[in-house]
């Protein structure tokens, strides 16, 4: 068959080409580094770690990330194989040796006989006669690149940073404080009328809360950062309550429109507005709540408001340089670009968030990509399954309109019973949630003998 070809040596475009070439297509892997750099990757090895050297928890009936581990393992993943062979002492998560491990990832894939490296940047979008790509450049994508993907897809469609809101799993919020209701609609559907959890303040609590954050511990701005143009209308809640006393209480924390059901006669002195965050209203983001506080800091913070004192959080928030797609609006179920699908993407610039996120979504393009080319198309991996999980959140299960980078976690899965209810206890669900994507990925792998 006609080569693949993968644009970006990374985590996944690395996770990528090995698929493809495993499944016996050839690659053609494109990585710009040592020749072109990024300001965070200090090598010309492939699969590089730009910071910490750790794939996070190797549990994998009660983690989702260890999970993923899980199932990049049973499906023969190139990353998950070199991170066992450097692992380091690390307790239950699993730390490698940076060196060793993207050393291992690079002699793999050159010793690959299907696989062939190119060390040039490709400074714009792929000419046309290249009619399967995958697009893995990372949240560090070159400038050229980045700027021709953004006239294909759209000005709104390809973001250079991140500004993340925290984001809460529904079943750790405490009702009998909270409660759902629109600002200004009623809502008819049960989805509208769950859009949005509101939290009240008194007085108090929101001189106190204002307080907290302003005495907070707090991440500096680097140089790009302080360009102020990335800051319009996503201000960190921080810089506005530095602003003025009043600022939150006018801007994100308002509490016009909304009349508290457990004290109706009460007027709320602020609220804090959580919203629904996927289709499976799993998982709440606190609006207007993007922050540079320090994650320790900031979950002491978030716990202060009423009704968030047990909150669990999928993600906290956080500004980052990152390069990603509106992938709800642009991608498809088998990761193409909709109106250019001999395109597709993976890796971090889909919208997901981490190395093995990255990796995992490395593997499925190349497989996916892989079986295309060999003329018997494969259905994405279950939403059952950390990858399609992962998968159906970032191709269309998370809002498009407030889409930021989302790490695995179990409020991506269907749910296992009621997860308001918490009728059985968490590690329970837990198990069960592994438990079946486990034998559902078995099943995915199996449809594909040829790819296993
Ligand atoms: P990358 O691993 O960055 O791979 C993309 C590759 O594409 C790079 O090798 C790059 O050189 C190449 N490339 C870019 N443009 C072109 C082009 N036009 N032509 C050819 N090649 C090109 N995640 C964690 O889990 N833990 C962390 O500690 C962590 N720290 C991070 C720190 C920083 C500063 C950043 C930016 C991200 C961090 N991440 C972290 C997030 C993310 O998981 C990693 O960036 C991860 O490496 C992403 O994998 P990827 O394959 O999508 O991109």
């Amino acid at each position: 068959p006609a080569p693949i070809h993968i644009i970006g040596g990374g985590m996944a475009g690395s996770e990528a080409a090995w698929q493809a070439a495993q499944a016996g297509v050839p690659v053609i892997l494109h990585e710009m580094r040592p020749e072109r750099g990024t300001f965070a990757h200090q090598t010309g090895e492939l699969a590089e770690m730009v910071c910490s050297n750790s794939f996070r928890s190797d549990d994998d009936q009660q983690n989702a990330v260890g999970l993923l581990h899980w199932e990049m393992r049973a499906a023969n993943g190139l990353i998950m194989r070199m991170g066992d062979a450097h692992q380091l002492p690390a307790g239950g998560a699993l730390a490698v040796d940076r060196h060793g491990f993207s050393q291992g990832v690079t002699a793999a894939l050159e010793a690959h006989p299907l696989v062939a490296i190119d060390r040039r940047e490709v400074p714009g979008l792929p000419p046309a006669d290249w009619d399967s790509v995958i697009i893995a450049t990372g949240p560090l994508t070159s400038d050229a690149l980045a700027q021709a993907i953004r006239a294909e897809t759209g000005e709104d469609s390809l973001a250079f940073f991140d500004a993340i809101a925290p984001i809460v799993h529904i079943d750790s919020i405490d009702l009998s404080k909270a409660w759902f209701q629109s600002r200004y609609d009623k809502g008819d559907t049960e989805a509208e009328r769950t859009a949005y959890l509101n939290c009240p303040m008194d007085k108090d609590q929101y001189e106190a809360f204002i307080d907290a954050i302003l005495e907070s511990d707090q991440t500096g701005f680097k140089d790009w950062e302080a360009d102020a143009k990335y800051f319009d209308g996503c201000l960190p809640i921080e810089v506005m309550a530095a602003r003025g006393r009043e600022t939150l209480r006018h801007g994100p924390m308002k509490p016009r429109g909304l009349t508290n059901p457990h004290q109706p006669e009460v007027k709320a002195h602020a609220v804090v507005q959580l919203r629904r965050d996927n289709a499976l209203g799993t998982l709440y983001n606190i609006v207007g709540f993007q922050t540079k506080m320090k994650y320790g800091a900031q979950a002491d913070v978030l716990r202060m408001i009423p009704g968030l004192e047990d909150a669990r959080f999928a993600r906290l928030g956080g500004i980052h340089r990152n390069t990603f797609l509106n992938s709800p609006r642009l991608l498809d179920g088998q990761l193409r670009l909709r109106t250019q699908p001999r395109l597709r993407f993976a890796g971090q610039i889909t919208g997901v968030e981490g190395y093995v996120e990255s990796a995992a979504m490395g593997l499925v393009a190349g497989r996916l990509a892989a079986a295309e080319r060999l003329g018997r198309p494969l259905t994405p991996p279950p939403a059952t399954t950390a990858m399609g999980a992962l998968l159906t959140h970032i191709s269309g299960g998370a809002d498009a309109r407030t889409f930021q980078p989302m790490n695995v976690n179990f409020g991506l899965f269907p749910p296992v019973g009621d997860v308001r209810g918490g009728r059985k206890g968490r590690q329970q669900r837990y198990k069960a949630y592994t438990d079946r994507a486990k034998a559902d990925l078995h099943g995915w792998l199996q449809a594909a003998p040829a790819l296993a």
